[in-house]
């Protein structure tokens, strides 16, 4: 059974596309057949796990366009067996734009993927750092979010509007979608913030909370410039040791994921 994982936050540099790195190489390792979408026009997913961001082929912009099919857009990651990528171009900045008078504009992705979901066993989409409509195209394909958060000042606030976004979606375009878990990145426990914000997170979202933290760690800062996912990039650092646990508990997750019900953050 294939799960289709949205990593979200419209707030900048939260970690969201080195989660979806990161995230989509551990489970390729653990032979997972896995497929990362890059639904970013910044295309860092693309460029983190070692494609090319200019000298693209068919990206995801032309499968949403309706001008490609997704079996066209689909490339192997390289050196990862189990690991096929999405990519992204900056072209897709213009998609926003383009599918505003296309006809059921919020469900392209999720009608594009059911050819192949089944083909994989994770989906991970990361999307960019905002509400609108490459977001909702990804809510609504999606099963579930993962939401990172990074640990500090204002981390929590915004999360309110995203919660409300997951909710129209739910109200109006898929309501299966259920939170995947929420995920604490960049923490450094020395900090009294940091601890701060994760234990209001938990006390929001409970066990919605990954066990796994995941520590500002600069082995995890360096390796996009090399093309890398952490895991092959150093093996060995705390950054990937913490998303092989993320991973791990993901992929061992008992309790399916819950529909909404922690209260909104203030
Ligand atoms: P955007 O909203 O622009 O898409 P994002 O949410 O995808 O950003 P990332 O690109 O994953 O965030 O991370 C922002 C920056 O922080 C990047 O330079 C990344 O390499 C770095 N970074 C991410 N996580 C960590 C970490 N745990 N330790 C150190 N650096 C990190
Ligand atoms: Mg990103």
């Amino acid at each position: 059974m294939s799960r289709v994982i949205a990593i979200a936050n419209q707030k900048g540099g939260v970690g969201k596309t080195t989660t979806a790195v990161n995230l989509a190489a551990c489970t390729a390792v653990a032979e997972r057949p896995t497929l990362l979408i890059d639904i970013d026009p910044q295309a860092n997913a693309t460029s983190g796990i070692g494609l090319s961001k200019t000298d693209v082929g068919t990206s995801i912009y032309e499968v949403l366009i309706g001008e490609a099919s997704v079996d066209d857009a689909v490339v192997a990651a390289p050196n990862l067996p189990f690991l096929h990528v999405i990519p992204a171009h900056q072209r897709l900045i213009g998609a926003e734009i383009e599918l505003v008078n296309v006809m059921a504009r919020e469900t392209r992705l999720q009608r594009a993927l059911e050819a192949i979901r089944n083909d994989y066993h994770f989906v991970f989409i990361d999307c960019p750092p905002s509400l609108g409509l490459l977001t909702v195209n990804t809510l609504t394909a999606a099963d579930t979010v993962l939401v990172p958060i990074q640990c500090e000042y204002y981390a929590l606030e915004g999360l309110g509007q995203l919660l409300n976004s997951i909710r129209l979606v739910q109200r109006n375009l898929n309501p299966d979608l259920r939170i995947e878990g929420i995920l604490l990145t960049m923490y450094d426990g020395r900090l009294n913030l940091a601890r701060q914000v994760a234990e209001e997170a938990r006390r929001y979202f409970g066990d919605r909370v990954y066990q796994s933290m995941i520590p500002r760690n600069v082995r995890l800062g360096e390796a996009p410039s090399f093309g890398q996912p952490i895991i092959t990039y150093d093996i060995l650092s705390s950054g990937a040791e913490s998303y092989i646990e993320l991973a791990k508990e993901l992929m061992f997750q008992d309790k399916p994921a819950e529909k909404m019900s922690a209260g909104e953050p203030a």
